[in-house]
């Protein structure tokens, strides 16, 4: 099957892009590289040893949607294209919802004209806001707390209206929780622009010398050890994730909003602790206040995905963050 996959130079993208063509998938990567490199796409290619088109374009150029639809044959999309930075969207909210929602208004009616139907969107567990069930079900009430958050969930809706409207149309919307890790590798992983806003290439800049030491943001929340309590999912899980979602679109009509996460929490702390053991660095932090908008604790019930798609995660802790220090020793600076 020929898939598109939108924003696919970027961390998940290219992740997701080995495990498609390791399932026989052919992924054609349309980016713009806003927040990413050319080069991860190469990686990708070296790891599974074969070309990959890359068309370098922008979500709300039409015409170029159009014309990489038809001349590639697509028959599913995956879109993963967005702006993600939660402090960004504060500052620039009408960046994030022209580039969000407009980007995925003109995909689906690219898609539309081009009678392709098959879609699997990446949504996020920020569309749990405040978290007042946990674990979170797909049933959990839905709020969003920033402009990033309110794009993603708008996007889900306009997916699932087009859904609605059309009974050919069928999506898959996964909500990642805490995206970590990197390609067993060590040749691929996360590569942040400027300061990292997540905790993971936080914590692996420290150990590898780029940073002095973490902030860790609160340690007075109503958890055991004072600090946040996150799900974090190993990439290559969550690339796993859509190989079983394009698998099962054509068993499922309308849109399927799927949590996507272990189903265990890990605190702040804990996960310091187990970057130290993997990486045998120490990694110095301090305590400050809280961050605006985080909340103590959020996990997945992430039965349903087991249910409709027969996929769960696999990789434990201590292997995400071994993966990250390969990948982050190997290559301190990244893909520069
Ligand atoms: P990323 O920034 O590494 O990848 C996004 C890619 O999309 C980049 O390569 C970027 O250049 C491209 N892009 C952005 N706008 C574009 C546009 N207008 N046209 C073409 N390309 C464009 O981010 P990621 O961590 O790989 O996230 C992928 C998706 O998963 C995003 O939709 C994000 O919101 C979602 N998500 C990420 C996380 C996370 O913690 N990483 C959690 C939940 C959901
Ligand atoms: N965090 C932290 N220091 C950092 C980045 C994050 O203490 O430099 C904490 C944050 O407060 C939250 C957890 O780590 O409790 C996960 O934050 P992240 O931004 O990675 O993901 P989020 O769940 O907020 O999307």
């Amino acid at each position: 099957m020929r898939v598109l996959v939108t924003g696919g130079a970027g961390y998940i993208g290219s992740h997701t892009c080995v495990a498609l063509c390791e399932h026989d998938f052919e992924p054609i990567v349309f980016d713009n590289f806003c927040n990413s490199s050319p080069e991860a796409v190469r990686r990708v290619e070296s790891i599974v040893g074969r070309r990959i088109p890359v068309i370098e374009g922008d979500m709300r150029d039409r015409e170029a949607l159009l014309d990489v639809l038809e001349r590639h044959a697509i028959e599913a999309v995956v879109h993963f294209a967005a702006l993600k930075a939660v402090g960004e969207s504060l500052s620039c909210p009408l960046e994030y919802f022209d580039n969000n929602i407009t980007g995925t208004i003109t995909l689906l009616q690219a898609m539309q004209a081009k009678a392709v139907h098959r879609l699997v969107f990446s949504s996020s567990a920020t569309v749990y806001g405040g978290a007042e069930t946990i674990p979170a079900t797909e049933d959990s009430p839905l709020s969003v707390t920033n402009p990033y958050g309110r794009t993603k969930l708008v996007m889900e809706q306009l997916i699932a209206d087009v859904c609605a409207a059309d009974a050919g149309f069928a999506a898959m919307i996964l909500r990642y929780f805490n995206p970590v890790g990197a390609h067993p590798s060590g040749q691929m992983g996360e590569d942040p622009k400027g300061i990292p806003n997540n905790l993971m290439p936080y914590i692996a800049q420290v150990a590898v010398g780029r940073r002095d030491k973490l902030r860790i943001f609160g340690n007075d929340w109503p958890t055991p050890d004072g600090t946040g309590i996150r799900d974090f999912i190993h990439v290559m899980d969550l690339a796993h994730a859509h190989v079983a979602a394009l698998r099962g679109l054509p068993r499922q009509a309308g849109a399927t909003m799927l949590n996507i996460g272990t189903g265990k929490g890990t605190s702040v702390l804990e996960l310091v602790r187990a970057f130290e053991m993997a990486s045998g660095r120490n990694v110095p932090f301090e305590f400050v206040g809280r961050r605006p908008g985080d909340i103590a604790e959020l996990w997945a019930d992430p039965s349903l995905a087991q249910e409709v798609l027969g996929w769960r995660a696999e990789y434990d802790i201590e292997r995400m963050c071994e993966d990250t220090w390969r990948w982050q020793s190997a290559y301190p600076d990244g893909y520069a």
